[in-house]
Protein backbone atom coordinates (compact mmCIF):
# COMPACT_ATOMS: atom_id res chain seq x y z
CA UNK A 1 0.00 0.00 0.00
CA UNK A 2 0.81 3.43 -0.77
CA UNK A 3 0.07 7.48 -0.08
CA UNK A 4 -0.30 9.41 -2.63
CA UNK A 5 -0.33 13.37 -2.58
CA UNK A 6 -0.50 16.28 -4.68
CA UNK A 7 -0.82 19.95 -5.53
CA UNK A 8 -1.67 22.63 -8.09
CA UNK A 9 -1.67 26.03 -7.43
CA UNK A 10 -3.98 28.12 -9.64
CA UNK A 11 -2.62 31.27 -8.03
CA UNK A 12 0.70 30.28 -8.51
CA UNK A 13 1.84 29.70 -4.49
CA UNK A 14 4.34 27.27 -4.11
CA UNK A 15 3.25 24.11 -3.02
CA UNK A 16 6.15 21.77 -2.43
CA UNK A 17 6.38 22.17 1.30
CA UNK A 18 2.44 21.18 1.37
CA UNK A 19 3.33 18.15 -0.08
CA UNK A 20 6.01 17.31 2.34
CA UNK A 21 3.35 18.03 5.00
CA UNK A 22 0.44 15.90 3.15
CA UNK A 23 2.62 13.46 2.97
CA UNK A 24 3.57 13.39 6.56
CA UNK A 25 0.11 12.82 7.20
CA UNK A 26 -0.02 9.56 5.40
CA UNK A 27 3.25 8.21 6.56
CA UNK A 28 1.11 5.21 7.84
CA UNK A 29 0.64 4.31 4.45
CA UNK A 30 4.28 3.75 3.93
CA UNK A 31 7.42 3.56 5.43
CA UNK A 32 10.02 2.24 3.29
CA UNK A 33 10.39 4.84 0.83
CA UNK A 34 9.18 8.85 0.04
CA UNK A 35 9.57 11.00 -2.80
CA UNK A 36 8.39 14.41 -4.59
CA UNK A 37 8.13 15.57 -8.05
CA UNK A 38 7.21 18.93 -9.19
CA UNK A 39 8.12 20.73 -12.67
CA UNK A 40 11.00 23.24 -12.49
CA UNK A 41 11.99 25.26 -15.82
CA UNK A 42 10.16 23.16 -17.72
CA UNK A 43 11.81 19.71 -16.44
CA UNK A 44 10.69 17.26 -13.97
CA UNK A 45 12.78 17.47 -10.88
CA UNK A 46 12.29 14.67 -7.91
CA UNK A 47 13.35 14.13 -4.55
CA UNK A 48 13.28 10.48 -3.39
CA UNK A 49 15.05 8.31 -0.91
CA UNK A 50 14.56 5.05 1.40
CA UNK A 51 13.40 5.22 4.92
CA UNK A 52 10.63 7.57 6.66
CA UNK A 53 9.63 11.28 4.85
CA UNK A 54 12.28 12.92 7.14
CA UNK A 55 14.68 10.54 6.75
CA UNK A 56 14.31 10.34 2.50
CA UNK A 57 13.86 14.20 2.13
CA UNK A 58 15.08 17.05 3.51
CA UNK A 59 12.57 19.29 4.39
CA UNK A 60 14.42 22.44 4.73
CA UNK A 61 15.57 22.37 1.75
CA UNK A 62 12.52 21.27 0.32
CA UNK A 63 10.67 24.05 1.51
CA UNK A 64 13.16 26.84 0.12
CA UNK A 65 12.01 25.48 -3.58
CA UNK A 66 9.17 26.75 -5.68
CA UNK A 67 7.04 25.01 -7.71
CA UNK A 68 3.28 25.09 -7.99
CA UNK A 69 2.63 21.58 -9.38
CA UNK A 70 3.75 18.56 -7.58
CA UNK A 71 2.99 15.36 -6.45
CA UNK A 72 4.95 12.79 -3.58
CA UNK A 73 4.55 9.35 -2.56
CA UNK A 74 4.97 7.19 0.75
CA UNK A 75 5.45 3.73 -0.20
CA UNK A 76 5.43 0.34 1.68
CA UNK A 77 7.37 -2.38 -0.28
CA UNK A 78 8.32 -5.62 0.49
CA UNK A 79 12.31 -5.79 1.50
CA UNK A 80 12.92 -7.50 -1.92
CA UNK A 81 11.92 -4.30 -3.69
CA UNK A 82 13.52 -1.61 -1.36
CA UNK A 83 15.27 -0.30 -3.89
CA UNK A 84 16.23 3.55 -4.67
CA UNK A 85 14.92 2.89 -8.25
CA UNK A 86 11.57 1.85 -7.06
CA UNK A 87 11.01 4.95 -5.18
CA UNK A 88 8.05 6.46 -6.55
CA UNK A 89 6.79 9.24 -7.97
CA UNK A 90 8.54 7.52 -11.28
CA UNK A 91 9.29 10.60 -13.49
CA UNK A 92 10.70 11.29 -17.06
CA UNK A 93 11.03 13.83 -19.69
CA UNK A 94 9.19 12.25 -22.61
CA UNK A 95 8.57 13.48 -26.26
CA UNK A 96 5.96 15.34 -25.00
CA UNK A 97 6.81 16.39 -22.29
CA UNK A 98 7.98 16.46 -18.54
CA UNK A 99 6.19 13.56 -16.55
CA UNK A 100 5.81 11.66 -12.85
CA UNK A 101 3.56 9.55 -11.36
CA UNK A 102 2.46 8.21 -7.88
CA UNK A 103 0.54 5.25 -7.83
CA UNK A 104 -1.08 3.24 -4.81
CA UNK A 105 -2.53 -0.51 -6.19
CA UNK A 106 -2.01 -3.10 -7.89
CA UNK A 107 -1.94 -3.56 -11.48
CA UNK A 108 -2.99 -7.45 -12.20
CA UNK A 109 -2.23 -7.73 -15.71
CA UNK A 110 1.21 -6.17 -15.31
CA UNK A 111 3.49 -8.79 -16.42
CA UNK A 112 1.36 -9.22 -19.79
CA UNK A 113 2.01 -5.43 -20.26
CA UNK A 114 5.44 -5.24 -19.41
CA UNK A 115 5.80 -8.50 -21.83
CA UNK A 116 4.07 -6.12 -24.73
CA UNK A 117 6.26 -2.95 -24.21
CA UNK A 118 9.41 -4.64 -24.04
CA UNK A 119 8.82 -6.29 -27.22
CA UNK A 120 8.01 -2.88 -28.84
CA UNK A 121 11.12 -1.79 -27.10
CA UNK A 122 10.62 -0.46 -23.86
CA UNK A 123 13.83 -1.15 -21.27
CA UNK A 124 12.14 -1.03 -18.01
CA UNK A 125 14.42 0.57 -14.56
CA UNK A 126 12.37 -0.03 -11.89
CA UNK A 127 9.86 -3.06 -11.01
CA UNK A 128 7.20 -0.31 -9.97
CA UNK A 129 3.84 -0.53 -11.68
CA UNK A 130 3.90 3.38 -12.46
CA UNK A 131 6.78 2.62 -14.98
CA UNK A 132 4.45 0.97 -17.04
CA UNK A 133 2.08 3.33 -17.23
CA UNK A 134 4.93 5.68 -18.34
CA UNK A 135 5.53 3.34 -20.84
CA UNK A 136 2.57 3.02 -22.66
CA UNK A 137 2.08 6.75 -22.42
CA UNK A 138 5.52 7.05 -24.14
CA UNK A 139 4.53 4.57 -26.80
CA UNK A 140 1.56 6.38 -27.74
CA UNK A 141 3.81 10.03 -28.24
CA UNK A 142 1.61 11.40 -30.89
CA UNK A 143 -1.39 11.71 -28.43
CA UNK A 144 -1.43 14.42 -25.93
CA UNK A 145 -0.24 13.72 -22.43
CA UNK A 146 -3.76 13.30 -21.09
CA UNK A 147 -5.26 11.39 -24.18
CA UNK A 148 -2.08 8.94 -24.27
CA UNK A 149 -2.66 8.47 -20.00
CA UNK A 150 -6.56 8.07 -20.24
CA UNK A 151 -5.82 5.24 -23.37
CA UNK A 152 -2.84 3.66 -20.59
CA UNK A 153 -5.54 3.43 -18.17
CA UNK A 154 -8.10 1.84 -19.80
CA UNK A 155 -5.33 -1.15 -20.92
CA UNK A 156 -5.00 -1.68 -17.33
CA UNK A 157 -6.55 -3.85 -15.09
CA UNK A 158 -6.67 -4.37 -11.04
CA UNK A 159 -6.11 -1.24 -8.58
CA UNK A 160 -4.81 2.10 -8.37
CA UNK A 161 -5.29 5.59 -7.35
CA UNK A 162 -2.99 7.65 -9.45
CA UNK A 163 -1.20 11.44 -9.48
CA UNK A 164 -0.01 12.13 -12.18
CA UNK A 165 2.21 15.53 -12.69
CA UNK A 166 2.12 16.93 -16.43
CA UNK A 167 3.52 20.18 -17.27
CA UNK A 168 0.61 22.30 -16.71
CA UNK A 169 -1.67 19.87 -15.41
CA UNK A 170 -2.20 17.76 -11.76
CA UNK A 171 -4.15 14.73 -12.66
CA UNK A 172 -5.79 11.91 -10.02
CA UNK A 173 -7.16 9.40 -10.86
CA UNK A 174 -8.77 6.16 -9.39
CA UNK A 175 -9.37 3.05 -10.80
CA UNK A 176 -13.47 1.88 -12.19
CA UNK A 177 -13.98 -0.02 -9.00
CA UNK A 178 -12.72 2.25 -6.41
CA UNK A 179 -10.65 -0.02 -4.66
CA UNK A 180 -8.08 2.66 -3.33
CA UNK A 181 -9.48 5.57 -1.62
CA UNK A 182 -8.82 8.99 -3.24
CA UNK A 183 -9.91 11.94 -2.75
CA UNK A 184 -9.99 15.87 -4.17
CA UNK A 185 -9.68 19.03 -1.72
CA UNK A 186 -9.14 22.70 -1.82
CA UNK A 187 -7.86 25.67 -0.38
CA UNK A 188 -7.50 29.21 -2.04
CA UNK A 189 -6.91 28.40 -5.36
CA UNK A 190 -5.03 25.36 -4.49
CA UNK A 191 -6.28 21.95 -5.27
CA UNK A 192 -5.06 18.82 -3.27
CA UNK A 193 -5.42 15.46 -4.13
CA UNK A 194 -4.82 12.94 -1.43
CA UNK A 195 -4.83 9.06 -0.51
CA UNK A 196 -7.24 10.28 2.73
CA UNK A 197 -8.56 13.33 4.15
CA UNK A 198 -6.26 13.62 7.13
CA UNK A 199 -3.90 14.53 4.39
CA UNK A 200 -6.07 17.89 3.27
CA UNK A 201 -6.69 18.54 7.06
CA UNK A 202 -3.24 18.92 7.63
CA UNK A 203 -2.84 22.01 4.80
CA UNK A 204 -5.93 23.54 5.89
CA UNK A 205 -7.81 22.38 2.52
CA UNK A 206 -11.60 21.76 2.71
CA UNK A 207 -12.58 18.09 1.74
CA UNK A 208 -14.22 18.64 -2.06
CA UNK A 209 -15.42 14.96 -2.46
CA UNK A 210 -14.12 11.44 -3.25
CA UNK A 211 -12.45 11.00 -6.90
CA UNK A 212 -15.16 9.09 -8.04
CA UNK A 213 -14.23 5.15 -9.41
CA UNK A 214 -13.31 4.91 -12.78
CA UNK A 215 -12.98 9.07 -13.15
CA UNK A 216 -9.90 10.94 -13.94
CA UNK A 217 -9.60 14.54 -12.17
CA UNK A 218 -7.62 17.10 -14.28
CA UNK A 219 -6.04 20.14 -12.56
CA UNK A 220 -4.91 23.30 -14.55
CA UNK A 221 -5.26 26.92 -15.71
CA UNK A 222 -8.91 26.14 -16.96
CA UNK A 223 -9.67 24.63 -13.54
CA UNK A 224 -10.94 21.20 -12.72
CA UNK A 225 -12.30 19.27 -15.55
CA UNK A 226 -13.46 15.48 -15.29
CA UNK A 227 -13.33 12.79 -17.65
CA UNK A 228 -13.97 8.81 -17.47
CA UNK A 229 -11.78 5.90 -17.68
CA UNK A 230 -14.47 4.12 -18.94
CA UNK A 231 -18.47 4.86 -19.64
CA UNK A 232 -20.10 5.19 -16.12
CA UNK A 233 -22.19 2.26 -16.57
CA UNK A 234 -19.76 -0.23 -16.57
CA UNK A 235 -18.35 1.06 -13.06
CA UNK A 236 -21.85 -0.42 -11.20
CA UNK A 237 -19.70 -3.09 -9.39
CA UNK A 238 -17.77 -1.16 -6.59
CA UNK A 239 -15.14 -2.34 -4.47
CA UNK A 240 -14.40 0.06 -2.19
CA UNK A 241 -11.42 -1.89 0.30
CA UNK A 242 -13.24 -2.61 3.54
CA UNK A 243 -9.47 -3.47 5.34
CA UNK A 244 -9.08 0.94 5.30
CA UNK A 245 -12.16 0.67 7.50
CA UNK A 246 -10.52 -1.70 9.66
CA UNK A 247 -6.76 -1.08 9.38
CA UNK A 248 -4.92 0.72 6.57
CA UNK A 249 -7.14 4.77 6.85
CA UNK A 250 -6.61 6.88 9.91
CA UNK A 251 -9.43 7.16 12.41
CA UNK A 252 -9.71 11.34 10.93
CA UNK A 253 -9.92 10.24 7.54
CA UNK A 254 -13.90 10.27 5.95
CA UNK A 255 -13.54 7.50 2.91
CA UNK A 256 -16.23 7.49 0.45
CA UNK A 257 -18.21 9.18 2.44
CA UNK A 258 -17.65 7.40 5.42
CA UNK A 259 -15.83 8.14 8.90
CA UNK A 260 -13.18 5.70 9.53
CA UNK A 261 -13.83 6.56 12.83
CA UNK A 262 -17.08 5.68 13.31
CA UNK A 263 -16.74 2.62 11.22
CA UNK A 264 -14.32 1.08 13.59
CA UNK A 265 -16.38 2.47 16.80
CA UNK A 266 -19.43 0.45 15.25
CA UNK A 267 -17.78 -2.47 15.01
CA UNK A 268 -16.45 -2.49 18.25
CA UNK A 269 -20.25 -2.19 19.10
CA UNK A 270 -21.52 -4.84 16.99
CA UNK A 271 -18.50 -7.14 18.04
CA UNK A 272 -19.93 -6.32 21.55
CA UNK A 273 -22.89 -7.84 20.65
CA UNK A 274 -21.74 -10.57 18.95
CA UNK A 275 -19.12 -11.69 21.63
CA UNK A 276 -19.84 -10.24 24.73
CA UNK A 277 -17.07 -11.34 27.76
CA UNK A 278 -19.52 -10.81 30.75
CA UNK A 279 -17.73 -9.95 33.81
CA UNK A 280 -15.25 -7.84 32.64
CA UNK A 281 -13.43 -5.73 34.56
CA UNK A 282 -12.13 -3.42 31.65
CA UNK A 283 -11.83 -3.23 28.30
CA UNK A 284 -8.41 -2.11 26.19
CA UNK A 285 -7.78 -1.74 22.63
CA UNK A 286 -4.32 -2.54 21.14
CA UNK A 287 -3.05 0.45 19.57
CA UNK A 288 -3.70 2.27 17.63
CA UNK A 289 -6.00 0.92 15.14
CA UNK A 290 -7.80 -1.79 17.88
CA UNK A 291 -8.28 1.23 20.25
CA UNK A 292 -11.14 3.01 18.87
CA UNK A 293 -13.19 -0.30 18.03
CA UNK A 294 -12.09 -0.84 21.79
CA UNK A 295 -14.37 2.51 22.69
CA UNK A 296 -17.14 0.95 21.17
CA UNK A 297 -17.34 -2.55 22.43
CA UNK A 298 -16.48 -0.63 25.72
CA UNK A 299 -19.74 1.86 25.71
CA UNK A 300 -21.89 -1.65 24.07
CA UNK A 301 -20.71 -3.40 26.62
CA UNK A 302 -20.92 -0.97 29.95
CA UNK A 303 -17.75 -1.74 30.99
CA UNK A 304 -14.80 0.48 31.63
CA UNK A 305 -12.42 1.18 28.63
CA UNK A 306 -8.91 1.56 29.90
CA UNK A 307 -5.58 3.31 27.62
CA UNK A 308 -4.23 0.11 29.21
CA UNK A 309 -1.71 -0.96 26.26
CA UNK A 310 0.29 1.87 25.68
CA UNK A 311 2.51 2.20 22.19
CA UNK A 312 5.69 3.51 21.49
CA UNK A 313 5.08 6.13 19.23
CA UNK A 314 8.28 6.46 17.63
CA UNK A 315 7.71 2.93 16.23
CA UNK A 316 6.78 1.57 13.07
CA UNK A 317 3.39 0.06 12.64
CA UNK A 318 3.87 -3.56 12.68
CA UNK A 319 2.04 -4.67 10.01
CA UNK A 320 4.25 -2.93 7.81
CA UNK A 321 7.74 -4.15 8.94
CA UNK A 322 8.98 -6.09 6.02
CA UNK A 323 10.40 -9.06 7.75
CA UNK A 324 9.11 -11.34 10.01
CA UNK A 325 12.62 -10.77 12.19
CA UNK A 326 11.74 -7.34 12.43
CA UNK A 327 8.27 -7.76 13.28
CA UNK A 328 8.76 -9.87 15.95
CA UNK A 329 10.80 -7.58 17.46
CA UNK A 330 8.40 -4.72 16.41
CA UNK A 331 5.95 -5.90 18.45
CA UNK A 332 8.09 -6.15 21.87
CA UNK A 333 9.56 -2.33 21.33
CA UNK A 334 6.30 -1.07 20.17
CA UNK A 335 3.59 -2.31 22.94
CA UNK A 336 3.94 -2.14 26.75
CA UNK A 337 0.70 -3.27 28.84
CA UNK A 338 0.28 -1.15 32.59
CA UNK A 339 0.64 -3.59 34.91
CA UNK A 340 -1.31 -1.95 37.59
CA UNK A 341 -4.42 -1.86 35.25
CA UNK A 342 -4.10 -5.81 34.06
CA UNK A 343 -3.09 -7.42 37.95
CA UNK A 344 -5.94 -9.92 39.31
CA UNK A 345 -8.02 -8.17 36.11
CA UNK A 346 -10.72 -10.20 33.74
CA UNK A 347 -9.80 -7.91 30.30
CA UNK A 348 -11.25 -8.05 26.93
CA UNK A 349 -8.45 -6.89 24.43
CA UNK A 350 -9.89 -5.45 21.21
CA UNK A 351 -7.61 -5.82 18.17
CA UNK A 352 -8.66 -4.96 14.41
CA UNK A 353 -7.00 -7.70 12.98
CA UNK A 354 -5.67 -11.02 13.24
CA UNK A 355 -3.22 -11.70 10.18
CA UNK A 356 0.17 -14.02 11.49
CA UNK A 357 -1.11 -14.03 14.75
CA UNK A 358 2.43 -12.54 16.52
CA UNK A 359 1.38 -9.55 17.56
CA UNK A 360 -1.69 -11.13 19.40
CA UNK A 361 0.09 -13.72 20.86
CA UNK A 362 3.10 -11.92 21.92
CA UNK A 363 0.35 -9.42 23.49
CA UNK A 364 -1.41 -12.01 25.29
CA UNK A 365 1.71 -12.93 27.02
CA UNK A 366 2.54 -9.45 28.02
CA UNK A 367 -0.90 -8.66 29.84
CA UNK A 368 -0.87 -12.29 31.65
CA UNK A 369 3.00 -11.03 32.68
CA UNK A 370 1.42 -8.79 34.33
CA UNK A 371 -1.11 -10.58 36.54
CA UNK A 372 -4.10 -10.87 34.53
CA UNK A 373 -6.51 -13.18 35.65
CA UNK A 374 -8.25 -14.01 32.18
CA UNK A 375 -7.23 -12.38 28.86
CA UNK A 376 -10.05 -12.25 26.44
CA UNK A 377 -9.52 -11.35 22.83
CA UNK A 378 -12.01 -10.07 20.79
CA UNK A 379 -11.17 -8.96 16.68
CA UNK A 380 -13.15 -6.13 14.99
CA UNK A 381 -12.95 -7.65 11.76
CA UNK A 382 -13.59 -11.10 10.29
CA UNK A 383 -10.54 -13.70 9.81
CA UNK A 384 -8.44 -12.85 7.48
CA UNK A 385 -8.16 -16.24 5.37
CA UNK A 386 -7.12 -15.24 1.57
CA UNK A 387 -4.40 -12.86 0.29
CA UNK A 388 -5.55 -9.78 -1.39
CA UNK A 389 -4.99 -9.60 -4.83
CA UNK A 390 -5.24 -5.51 -4.93
CA UNK A 391 -2.63 -4.37 -3.44
CA UNK A 392 -2.34 -4.90 -0.01
CA UNK A 393 0.64 -6.73 1.67
CA UNK A 394 -1.44 -9.93 3.63
CA UNK A 395 1.46 -12.34 2.25
CA UNK A 396 0.32 -16.33 1.01
CA UNK A 397 -2.40 -17.86 2.40
CA UNK A 398 -0.37 -20.59 4.46
CA UNK A 399 0.71 -17.57 6.47
CA UNK A 400 -2.45 -16.52 7.70
CA UNK A 401 -3.38 -17.31 11.31
CA UNK A 402 -7.16 -18.23 10.83
CA UNK A 403 -6.13 -20.22 7.54
CA UNK A 404 -3.63 -22.03 9.78
CA UNK A 405 -5.35 -23.05 12.59
CA UNK A 406 -8.88 -23.11 14.03
CA UNK A 407 -10.32 -21.12 16.16
CA UNK A 408 -9.67 -22.96 19.11
CA UNK A 409 -6.45 -23.73 18.23
CA UNK A 410 -5.82 -19.71 17.25
CA UNK A 411 -7.46 -19.24 20.77
CA UNK A 412 -5.06 -21.91 22.34
CA UNK A 413 -1.85 -20.36 20.20
CA UNK A 414 -2.43 -16.68 21.26
CA UNK A 415 -2.58 -18.19 25.17
CA UNK A 416 -6.07 -16.25 25.11
CA UNK A 417 -8.99 -17.72 27.68
CA UNK A 418 -11.32 -16.75 24.15
CA UNK A 419 -11.16 -15.62 20.96
CA UNK A 420 -14.18 -14.32 18.43
CA UNK A 421 -14.29 -12.15 15.70
CA UNK A 422 -16.83 -10.24 14.05
CA UNK A 423 -19.00 -11.15 11.30
CA UNK A 424 -18.81 -10.20 7.83
CA UNK A 425 -22.86 -8.82 8.12
CA UNK A 426 -21.61 -6.57 10.79
CA UNK A 427 -18.35 -5.77 9.40
CA UNK A 428 -20.58 -4.48 6.37
CA UNK A 429 -23.04 -2.99 8.12
CA UNK A 430 -20.70 -0.94 10.16
CA UNK A 431 -18.78 0.37 7.42
CA UNK A 432 -21.70 1.67 6.42
CA UNK A 433 -21.41 1.28 2.50
CA UNK A 434 -23.80 -1.38 0.47
CA UNK A 435 -22.54 -4.45 0.35
CA UNK A 436 -21.97 -4.16 -3.68
CA UNK A 437 -19.50 -1.60 -3.22
CA UNK A 438 -17.14 -3.32 -0.79
CA UNK A 439 -14.32 -5.65 -1.14
CA UNK A 440 -14.13 -7.71 1.55
CA UNK A 441 -12.49 -10.45 -0.52
CA UNK A 442 -9.67 -11.27 2.35
CA UNK A 443 -12.25 -12.50 4.70
CA UNK A 444 -14.98 -13.79 2.01
CA UNK A 445 -12.68 -15.17 -0.66
CA UNK A 446 -15.12 -13.23 -3.06
CA UNK A 447 -12.84 -11.84 -5.52
CA UNK A 448 -13.72 -9.62 -8.41
CA UNK A 449 -12.32 -11.51 -11.17
CA UNK A 450 -14.59 -14.71 -9.61
CA UNK A 451 -17.45 -12.78 -10.16
CA UNK A 452 -16.66 -11.40 -13.71
CA UNK A 453 -16.37 -15.04 -14.61
S1 LIG B 1 -8.91 -8.14 -0.56
FE1 LIG B 1 -9.07 -7.16 1.46
S2 LIG B 1 -7.29 -5.80 1.59
FE2 LIG B 1 -7.56 -6.34 -0.57
S3 LIG B 1 -8.83 -4.71 -1.47
FE3 LIG B 1 -10.22 -6.34 -0.81
S4 LIG B 1 -10.80 -5.80 1.30
FE4 LIG B 1 -8.99 -4.59 0.76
Amino acid sequence: MSGIFGAYSAVKKTVLEEVYLGLYALQHRGQESAGISWIQDGSVASKRGLGLLHNAIDQKRLADGEAYNAIGHVRYVPLESSRLQNVLPISANYARGPIAIAHDGLITNLAELTRQLEQRGAIFQSSTNSEAILHMMAQKSHMQPIDALVDALRRIEGSYALAVLLENSLVAARDPYGFKPLVLGEREGTYYVASESCALDIVGATLLRDVEPGEIVVVNGKGVKSLRVRPEEKCRRLMHCSFEYVYTARPDSIIDGRSVYEARKEMGRRLARKSPCPGADLVAGMPDSGTIAAIGYAQASKTPFEMAVVRNRYVGRTFIQPTQKVRELGVKIKLNPIEALFKGKKAAIVDDSIVRGTTAERIVSMIRSCGAEEVHLRIASPPVLHPCRYGIDTRKENTLAAVRMTLDELCRKVGADSLDYLSEEDLTAAVGLPEEKLCTACFSGKYLEDEEK
